[in-house]
């Protein structure tokens, strides 16, 4: 192993072992800026926020931005049988969802532009975001602000791992690819009653109950069977009892579209289906939705250039579908020519689970992937 990829590997081991949650991502944001200022790279915080931005000039005339993440989630880890020797600390806080292993790869890429002196490398601007996790996310914050501003990046790259994919398959998906994602509050109100006398009250969880069958109609009778709709919901709540209906239900799920059409038209029809719906029952319900990310869209002739790229240095590349998932890189991606691609960590735990294990080998395939990206991706 090379002295560059050990140090990467070290810089993972060090996020994995100390993650910290969305928004308190302040010693990994303080380790990685050591790291970079002690090499001469410039850089400048984003207001109010633990990211930052690190510049540094190289020989071609033009910038390449580099997004990677720096939270982990209120998720604890499983250690497998072997007790690996940089398990998370912190209990109840784990590097679930690969974020350690893109800011490693960001330090690397810096490491491999000073080892080249920056020749063959154009001016590199890495982004470190903070809070990917949770809404509003970091990218917003980081777009809108002055330091951001002073860069033009001619493009934009992000690594995701994917432990979908083997060790040196790479993932790529040209125009659409993610999900957005908006949250939906319900609160349905209506008049507590006894049980055995069910007359003397609204009933809030038979309508709660009716509006999520209702709502099930909202993709599958209005978005056309070509398009990607998703609605689900994972919590209901609410303080009744046995004997005892309760005054208020509250149900929590999720929309995700593939456009922003439909993504305007599944929330109007939502929003009539609640209102009406409970108004039938004599009832009420309030819906808030909470925006979430848009739709992420990859720039086609990056993707196309970066499938050819990753194969002449002996890559495996495979074509990707569409994902239901979010991710807030949507909002570079929508300002300036962007890629988002997947890094293959072999075949191990879903992301955002306990048992995600990404094997430590892709970060070899994804250092060199995205040296080669970044030098090679963009021709003017
Ligand atoms: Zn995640
Ligand atoms: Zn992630």
């Amino acid at each position: 192993m090379g002295e560059i990829e050990e140090f990467v590997r070290t810089v993972r081991r060090t996020l994995h072992r100390h993650p910290e949650l969305s928004g308190q991502e302040m010693r990994s944001s303080a380790y990685l800026q050591g790291i970079l200022a002690e090499r001469g790279w410039a850089i400048a915080s984003i207001p109010h926020t633990t990211s930052f931005l690190a510049y540094k000039e190289g020989e071609l005339p033009y910038t390449v931005g580099f997004r990677a993440e720096l939270d982990a989630l209120p998720i604890q880890e499983l250690v497998g049988e072997c007790t690996r020797e940089y398990v998370s600390e912190c209990t109840g806080v784990m590097h679930a969802c690969g974020h350690d292993m893109h800011a490693a790869l960001a330090v690397g890429l810096a490491l491999e532009r000073d080892a080249a002196a920056g020749k063959g490398f154009p001016n590199l601007l890495l982004v470190f975001e903070s809070s990917e996790e949770v809404l509003p996310g970091g990218a917003q914050a980081i777009l809108s602000s002055e330091a951001f501003a002073a860069y033009r990046p001619e493009l934009m790259l992000a690594v995701h791992c994917d432990p979908d994919l083997e060790v040196g398959t790479f993932g790529i998906r040209g125009g659409q690819y993610m999900a957005s994602g908006d949250e939906l509050w319900i609160t349905v109100h209506g008049k507590a009653a006894h049980g055995g006398l069910p007359h003397t009250g609204v009933d809030t969880l038979l309508v709660a109950a009716h509006i999520l069958v209702a709502l099930q109609s909202v993709v599958s009778r209005n978005v056309p069977s070509s398009e990607s709709v998703v609605l689900s919901f994972g919590h209901v709540a609410c303080q009744g009892r046995m004997n005892l209906i309760p005054a208020e239900v509250r149900l929590e799920g999720t929309l995700r579209t593939q456009s922003e059409t439909w993504r305007r038209a599944a929330k109007e029809r939502i929003a009539a289906i609640v209102e009406h719906t409970a108004a039938a029952f004599g009832a009420e319900a309030h819906l808030e939705i909470r925006e979430g990310y848009p739709p992420l869209c990859n720039d086609r002739a990056l993707a196309e250039g970066a499938k050819q790229l990753l194969e002449e240095m002996g890559g495996t590349v495979q074509e990707l579908g569409l994902r239901m998932t979010t991710d807030d890189f949507a909002y570079f991606a929508q300002r300036f020519p962007s890629l988002f691609l997947r890094l293959g960590v072999g075949l191990t735990g879903n992301l955002h689970s306990g048992a995600f294990m990404p094997d430590e080998a892709a970060l070899s395939h994804g250092l060199r992937a995205l040296r080669r990206l970044v030098c090679c991706l963009w021709r003017e």
